[in-house]
């Protein structure tokens, strides 16, 4: 076969290095057809069609000394090339393979456009919209993919949103982890599209928020959400980013059990000893997620992402709803020096409230990592029990013997507990006499209890009493590995008021109040885009960039 005249540079390149015998793996198997296309091909790549290390450092040399031509002030090239570390990060060891397998194909992050066959609309965000699609691999195999393209103005893609984009390619490329959406590729088009992992159940917020029929979530797979999140942005945290954006909107639902955390677009390399990343002007931002650093000095860091993270956690157990609803943006940096904080939801055990409350520690330093969250929410993790009588009593949470009864808050010593009824999906207090806890061997939950702690790793779907068909929904890991002797954190009385504050907190979010009671609270509306963001200007008087 002949060579292609658009891609004979790389014949003489190749040849020029004595690598000609390279020239079809390289075009055919990673699609470079251009200089720049190599920005995109990783060791592994090359490594993948049979070419040395040796070999690759001639292969760089030669590039370097290409790109010193007038090809390398491309546009896409000076913005990605910069930001694009060299080697992909390997997972991390203890964190085990990505769940996702590596698409065939060669080349991950360069894909002919018409590989890509673009359908139904997904959404749309600051940067573009966002579609279903299907990849069409070089092996005629299919891969169904959203496929995110740049918005594009009459003058072509400018500013902050293309660096944006190209932020979001780059940081994206380079990341691997069970929990964190995968990109495929990029497709050097016009517009520029961005292929990712398809999340076919939407955005978490768009499931918490979800009008009934649609059941609420058990909490025990919200307490799965929280720990695989915990578990990503350590991933993150450990590779010196910051998200910067996390929020129920931005995870998105891979399966019935299973997020990803999704929208690089705020990502910042930190740096510096105190591992900062500090705006360096105004932009929009969550202003209701954010922590007080954040919002007065412009400042992000770990620290941030776990006030973040805590804010994400009221919103997983808040069904949705809008942090600091109705107060105004430039007020929410005043409550929150002055100590206020969001109330615990209904649906939130103390335990796990309070470990939201180390999250929005005022000083940055006081935070737990997400290292430390992670173990946290083993000890917060609720009690699986199982209802062995009918409970119809006034005012009790009903169920019947065989329902799956998730713990949110019980002692040994109370006969009064509060929990989920995996059933129906409803909240209230119960006799604790009704139920037995699935590691106390049966016993009637009187007896002393212990809290079983999830193992980690997300595979494994949890039954209750053996009935696999019930516990569909309930994908909680097994309790491998569980906690004995641990006693349930005392419940004060059967019945609370939904909001609450903690001790010393003055300050309420006045929007909340009223809302009481052990049931679900109903489904809230999304966030309206304009209620999320605002620009860090609105209060220019709090911040120097
Ligand atoms: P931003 O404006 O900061 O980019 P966003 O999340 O609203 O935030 P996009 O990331 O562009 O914007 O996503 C737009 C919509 O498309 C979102 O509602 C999201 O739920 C959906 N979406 C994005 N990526 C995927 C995906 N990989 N799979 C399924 N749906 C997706």
């Amino acid at each position: 076969m002949l060579p292609e005249a658009g891609s004979l540079w790389l014949l003489k390149l190749l040849r020029d290095i004595q690598l000609a015998q390279f020239y079809w793996p390289i075009l055919e198997e990673l699609n470079v057809t251009r200089p720049e296309h190599f920005d995109f091909v990783k060791p592994e790549d090359l490594d993948s069609i049979g070419m040395g290390r040796p070999a690759q450092r001639r292969l760089s040399e030669a590039l370097k000394r290409l790109r010193s031509g007038p090809k390398s002030k491309n546009w896409v090239y000076k913005i990605l090339g910069g930001l694009a570390p060299e080697h992909k990060e390997p997972t991390l060891p203890s964190q085990g393979p990505p769940h996702v397998p590596e698409p065939e194909g060669g080349l991950k992050c360069l894909i002919p456009e018409g590989a890509v066959c673009r359908r139904e609309l997904l959404g749309s965000g600051c940067f573009g919209v966002v579609h279903r699609g299907l990849w069409t691999l070089p092996s005629g195999k299919s891969v169904p993919v959203a496929v995110k393209s740049l918005r594009v103005g009459p003058e072509g893609p400018v500013g902050a949103e293309l660096g944006d984009f190209l932020r979001e390619v780059s940081v994206m490329m380079n990341l691997e982890h069970p929990h964190v959406l995968r990109l495929h590729g990029l497709i050097l088009g016009q517009p520029l599209q961005m292929v990712m992992e398809l999340a076919p159940l939407g955005s978490l917020h768009a499931r918490l928020t979800a009008p009934a029929p649609t059941p609420p979530l058990p909490v025990a797979l919200l307490f799965l959400f929280l720990r695989q999140l915990a578990g990503a942005m350590a991933y993150l945290g450990a590779r010196g980013l910051v998200h910067r954006d996390l929020a129920t909107r931005n995870l998105l639902l891979a399966s019935t059990s299973t997020i990803k955390v999704a929208d690089f677009g705020l990502v910042r390399p930190l740096s510096g000893a105190r591992g900062r990343y500090v705006m360096g002007g105004p932009r929009p931002i969550p202003y209701a997620w954010c922590a007080p650093e954040s919002l007065r000095h412009g400042a992000f860091s770990s620290a941030s992402d776990v006030w973040m993270f805590g804010v994400t956690l009221w919103e997983m157990f808040s069904g949705g709803e809008e942090p600091w609803a109705g107060v105004p943006p430039y007020l929410i940096l005043q409550r929150l020096e002055d100590r206020a904080r969001l109330p615990r939801p209904p649906l939130c055990s103390r335990t796990l409230y309070s470990l939201a409350l180390r999250c929005w520690a005022p000083h940055p330093a006081d935070r737990p990592s997400f290292t430390h969250v992670e173990g946290l929410l083993q000890e917060a993790w609720p009690t699986e029990g199982c209802c062995v009588r009918d409970v119809t009593e006034p005012g009790a949470l009903r169920m019947e013997p065989g329902d799956p009864i998730t713990v949110i808050e019980g002692s040994p010593d109370s006969t009064i507990w509060k929990g989920q009824n995996g059933r129906t999906f409803k909240v209230g207090s119960f006799p604790a006499s009704a139920v037995t806890l699935a590691d106390a061997g049966g016993l009637p939950a009187t007896r002393p209890v212990h809290r079983g702690t999830p193992a980690r790793g997300d595979q494994h779907p949890g039954s209750i009493d053996g009935d696999r068909k019930k516990a569909n929904l309930w994908d909680v890991p097994p309790a491998r590995g569980q906690r004995r002797n641990v006693p349930l954190e005392r419940m004060k009385g059967g019945t609370e008021c939904a909001w609450s504050h903690p001790p010393g907190v003055p300050g309420s979010t006045g929007s909340h109040q009223g809302r009481c009671g052990f049931s679900h609270p109903e489904p809230q509306g999304k966030a309206s885009p304009g209620q999320v963001w605002w620009l860090m200007s609105v209060i220019p008087a709090l911040w120097e960039a």
